[in-house]
Formats: structure tokens, sequence, C-alpha cells
């Protein structure tokens, strides 16, 4: 088990007017040991929550807790249908509250979609789109632009106290993260044991007053590389070894997790030809798997000792999913596939959200901030703009609101992607072969058949939704849009059925 290297973070933390810096000396306990005498609280009667008749702020506003993960795929958890029992508290968090079966993120890698969640605008408006890691740390990424109202600055509007506490270095304080809190924490890539450590801190601050609290905690331990998390990979191999894998000495599979579990995205991909063997891949679905196990067990830790009040609203989701050669690759970022798109998105709050409630309407992150604007008290529109989200608080509460296309884009060197989902459809258009395809996300999930060639009229509407939605209030500087100028390409997409004269393709 690797030896998380945070002891010695510099945690810093903003505050309002001037800076504070915590050194942090000590590690919590390793959630992996026993804990003797000690019952979960979460597994029986939702206890979860203090025992409370009423919210315990004076100002009747709930607090706020939205969790976000990393590179969590919707489908490793028990309550979107997976049954390793990789999620146990997360499974009972969604039966206390009401899960939105089908939610879309805006991009598939952290720095759009991330900047989506706390912008509530899609990538071309926000205009965070770029940037990547190197060992000098975050580079050619645009900060958040402050003229934005970010979620916590509305929240701080709204009489908030505002903490968060973040895993990835994409979300530095210095890339405009810290607008609107009252104390923001990132201390670059940091596992799980991190966030708790330093919400604990902050727990008899929060705990106190009549001042409601927004907290936001993001995750990154299920990206890669894929940290071998003990007992939960033994476990998890133990139990989904079937055949050669099967057969195959223990210690030789146990080398070889060592050995994947050093690997980062791009050497995993330069090797990508040996997890076409379902054993070798099986193998690394297990590591990240443990991952999921182990993040799950941090996040049921931290909130059971933060004791919240019943009627405090928690919001959890994901940034972007992991592909897991589902359409021949690893990783995230390169394509727009449904187990990169879709997240997880559980919302509870005793007295306000149904339990065990399911919407099967699709909604989009890029609604997040108005759902929790809303709740908090503000305006269910909370950014001008057709193409940005609104509150879907109406859907847990039974009323109709109309369901709006999700968009969603991506760039990777010089393929640019873009996709919309409208109803059953999700429509993917690129820069590159295929240009356009067609899938029925709800009767086939798993994007497998392309359906354009046999629909050109639902191809062409949802060409002309796309267009519509990236035009809306682009922002100077934002990546650009797939554009088609090759003649040759664009006499095909004619023949295809693809383009009237009259009225061109693209923008
Ligand atoms: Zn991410």
């Amino acid at each position: 088990m690797k030896v998380p290297h945070w002891q010695l973070a510099l945690g810093a933390a903003l505050f309002t007017g001037g800076v504070a810096v915590g050194l942090r000396l000590q590690r919590p306990a390793d959630p992996t040991q026993a804990e003797p005498g000690v019952r979960p609280r979460y597994d029986r009667d939702g206890a979860l929550f203090q025992p409370l008749a009423q919210g315990r702020r004076a100002s009747g506003k709930p607090d706020i807790v939205l969790i976000s993960v990393d590179t969590l795929r919707t489908d490793v958890l028990g309550a979107y249908g997976d049954t390793r029992g990789l999620t146990p508290f997360l499974d009972s968090l969604a039966a206390q509250g009401t899960v939105f079966e089908r939610a879309y993120a805006s991009s598939s890698w952290t720095v759009p979609t991330v900047a989506t969640m706390v912008t509530g605008l899609y990538a071309h408006q926000h205009g965070v789109d770029r940037g990547a890691f190197q060992s000098s740390g975050v580079h050619s990424q645009p900060p958040l632009p402050e003229e934005l109202v970010l979620l916590p600055e509305r929240l701080r509007g709204l009489g908030y106290r505002t903490l968060g506490v973040t895993t990835n270095a994409h979300l530095a304080g210095e890339l405009g993260y810290q607008q609107g809190f009252d104390s923001y924490v990132n201390a670059g890539f940091e596992d799980a044991a991190f966030i708790d450590a330093t919400v604990r801190d902050w727990a008899p601050m929060m705990a106190k007053g009549d001042q409601p609290v927004f907290l936001w905690m993001h995750y990154f331990d299920p990206h890669d590389p894929y940290t071998r998390r003990e007992p939960y990979f033994t476990e998890l191999e133990s139990r989904t070894l079937t055949g050669t894998a099967m057969a195959a000495p223990r210690e030789q599979r146990t080398e070889k997790a060592k050995e994947l579990s050093k690997m980062l995205g791009k050497a995993l991909k330069d090797d990508i030809g040996r997890f076409e063997d379902p054993d070798e891949l099986l193998l690394l679905q297990n590591l990240y798997g443990a991952e999921v196990r182990y993040t799950d067990e941090w996040i049921r830790r931290t909130l059971n000792m933060l004791e919240l009040s019943p009627d405090t609203l928690i919001v959890f989701t994901a940034d972007h999913g992991e592909e897991f050669m589902d359409h021949a690759g690893l990783g995230h970022r390169r394509s727009l596939h449904n187990e990169l798109m879709q997240v997880p998105f559980i919302v509870v709050r005793a007295g306000d959200i149904p339990a065990g409630q399911r919407v099967s309407q699709p909604i989009a992150t890029v609604d997040l901030l108005s759902t929790i604007v809303e709740v908090a008290g503000g305006d269910r529109v909370a950014q001008s703009g057709g193409a940005s989200g609104r509150s879907v608080a109406p859907l847990w509460r039974g009323e109709a609101l109309p369901a709006l296309p999700a968009l969603s884009t991506t760039q990777k060197g010089g393929l640019l992607q873009e996709s919309v989902v409208v109803g059953d459809h999700k429509l993917i258009r690129r820069n590159e072969a295929p240009l356009v395809q067609l899938f029925d996300v709800v009767n086939d999930i798993h994007e497998r058949t392309d359906l354009a060639p046999a629909q050109p009229e639902r191809v062409k509407e949802l060409l002309a939704t796309l267009d519509g939605l990236l035009k809306e209030n682009r922002r100077e500087g934002a990546t650009g849009s797939v554009e088609v100028t090759d003649p040759a390409t664009l006499e095909q997409l004619r023949a295809m059925g693809y383009i009237d004269d009259d009225d061109g393709y693209g923008h």
C-alpha cells in the first residue's frame, strides 16, 4: 500500500482579506484497519445525520455539501447497477435521496468540466478548456474568468460560509478556484485522506453559529496512476477472477498489479495492445475498482465525522468517467462516449428530496450551479444565456420541467469533438473520421450501433441543435468548434444527406 505522501503537505488556506498557511503533521487513522466495537453509522436507519428535529441554523438555510469525484464511471456504483459492492456508503446515501439516472458532463476531462460545475456555463462559454500538467506544474490553463460569478461567490452572497478542498492540481486557487471561498485548500494531486484531514480541522467551526455552510470536496483517487489499495484490491481479485486469470499464480498477478499501479495514463496507452487480453484488462479494472472502494470508505468517514443536520443538501457527482477499452481506448479525454460522459448525480435532503426516488429525464452538470443556488434561496436560473443550466429541483419535487439538450465538447491535440444529447439520442461530431455518429443512449447505453447512416433526418436535426448551442455566448479565446472546410469531406457529407446546400454546415 502506498504511503500517502501528504504528511508534510502545505495546505494553503485562502481567507477573505488574507492568506493563512497550515502545516499538517498528523495523518488520520487508516480506514482500511478494522475499528473494533464501532459499527458504521451509515448502514442502519439513515443514521448519517444528527438526530435533530430541524435545521440547526437560525438563518433557516440548509448547509450544503458538494462531493465530486474525479474520473468516476457511473456504472461502478451499486446505485447505478454494479454488483461488486464497491460503493456501500454511496449506495446508502443514494437510498436516502434521489438518483438522477442520466446526468451528462460537459467534457471528458477535468479542466473544462469542473469549470462548468462552478460557473454553470459550457466550455465554449467559460473558455477554460486548455491546460496540461508537467513536473513543473500546470501550464497553459486559463484561470476562471474573474467577471464570472462562481458557485461559492453566489453562495457567499446568500449568506453562506464557504469552504473548499480539492485534490487535483488543475483546480488550484491561483487558477481562479479560490474565488468566493472563505477557505480554499488545494495541495496538488493528493489522496482522500488529505481531504478528511482538512475537513476535520474545519469541523468544529462548521458546527457552530447561525451562518449556513457550503462545503465542496473534490476527490482525485480513481484517476491514474491506480494505486493498489488493500485490502480492496485483493478482495476484488478473489471475487472476479475467472478462466486463465484464475489459473495464474497469485504472485504473478500481484507483481503485474505492482507494475501497472505505477504507470500513468500515457504509459498505459503506449502499451494498449496488452489490454486486449481480458485478464490484463481485468487487472487494471480491479485496481481502479479498489480505488473507488477506497474513496467510498473515506467519504463515509468524513461525512460521518461531520454529523450533518438532516436538512443538509448533499449533492454527489463526478467530473467525467474512465474508459477501459469500451471504445478501444484507456483513460479519458479522447472521446465523448457514455463511459466518460454519463456521471452519477445523487441528491439528498430530508424533508425536501424524496428517498429512493429515481429520475430518468436527462440533466447535465451544467445544471449543478443553479440547482444548488435555488436550494440556498437564490434564483432558479442563475446565469444568463440560454445554453447554461437551470435548477433541476422541480424534478425531485415531481414537477414538470422541459428537457433541455445536453452539450459536451473535448479537444485533444488537433482532434475536436462535440456531442449533444436530445431525448434518447446522442449525436457526436468530430473533425476526423467518423465525422458524425448517432446513438440511442437509452437502449444502447454502450454506444455500439451507429444509427447515423439509417437516420439522416435525425442527424440533421441534432446537427442544427448542436450548432445552435455552440453559437450561444461563445467566449473569446475558447477552443474552436468543429468546422469542416475540406471540399472532399463536404462532398462526402452532402452525399450522406447531412448538408442542405441552402444552410451549409458548421458555423
Ligand atoms: Zn477529471
